[in-house]
């Protein structure tokens, strides 16, 4: 009898670093599916990637929405009957404003999506990831870490982000879930477009030609799901960290 696909769920996923995940667990022989509030973009990327649709799928999700993250989290499990690996890519950097100048319904809707959100995708997928013993990626940033000019509402929710990526470590490592921040790099997708025509702080003057293809945090994550970075659950893993570049083959 034919093993069936590992699954995963790529939250985020109609551009940018969600995308090339997609690509790269699909190479890596896994059943994905892949959500954005602009579907028909995560229905080009499916396409691109299996037309036939058996083993790759899009789904409508704006994350800051609970009932339309549950009704996506639901077709998900319908459609291919397990869960193994939850990414949660979704994120924004606006508002771009120092603190002052940062209309304050923007700021609370900034951390809806990139912190409110991840919490919205995991618990509508938690008995899904404990029958699997499944693991999320939270994907993170040097933002959790460091405040930088003009990115209040984005580093504090990264920052949360990665009090989130403990706190699931710690309740659900005993039903063996495992759970990463994952900071990607400064990747070069439309995000750091905005970022860069904002001129506001240093890594927005960062030029487009040093900044890293969004292939490459792509197959970090394919390792860390794999099971051989399990000894990191509970922490935030940078992709530029040498030793762990070395440990996942880059
Ligand atoms: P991107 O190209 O702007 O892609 C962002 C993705 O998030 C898109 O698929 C977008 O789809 C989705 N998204 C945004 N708001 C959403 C919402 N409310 N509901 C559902 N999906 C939503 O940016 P990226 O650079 O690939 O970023 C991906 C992740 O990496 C983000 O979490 C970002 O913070 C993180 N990151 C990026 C960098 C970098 O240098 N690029 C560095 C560190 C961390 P829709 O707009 O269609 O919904």
């Amino acid at each position: 009898m034919t093993k069936s696909p590992s699954v995963v769920w790529i939250v985020g996923a109609s551009r940018g670093i969600g995308a090339a995940a997609a690509a790269a667990f699909f190479e890596a022989g896994y059943a994905v599916a892949l959500s954005a509030r602009s579907v028909d973009a995560c229905r080009s990327v499916a396409a691109g990637l299996d037309p036939s649709g058996a083993r790759v799928r899009a789904y409508r999700a704006d994350v800051a929405d609970f009932a339309e993250v549950a009704s996506a989290a639901s077709a998900v499990l319908a459609d291919f009957g397990r869960l193994d690996v939850l990414i949660n890519c979704a994120g924004v950097i606006e508002p771009i404003a120092r603190f002052g100048a940062a209309p304050p319904d923007d700021w609370a809707r900034a951390l809806n999506i990139n912190l409110a959100g991840a919490y919205a995708t995991i618990h509508a997928v938690l008995p899904a990831l404990r029958a699997s013993h499944g693991a999320v990626i939270n994907v993170s940033s040097g933002a959790a870490g460091n405040p930088l000019e003009g990115w209040s509402a984005y580093c504090a929710g990264k920052a949360g982000l990665a009090m989130l990526t403990r706190s699931i470590a710690l309740e659900e490592g005993e039903a063996g879930i495992r759970a990463f921040g994952f900071r990607p790099g400064v990747v070069d997708t439309e995000m750091q477009v905005s970022i860069r025509a904002s001129g506001i702080n240093r890594v927005s003057r960062l030029r487009r030609e040093d900044l890293a293809p969004p292939e490459e945090p792509a197959r970090f994550m394919v390792w860390l799901a794999s099971g051989a970075g399990d000894d990191l659950s509970g922490e935030e893993i940078d992709v530029r960290d040498p030793e762990l570049r070395q440990r996942a083959g880059l």
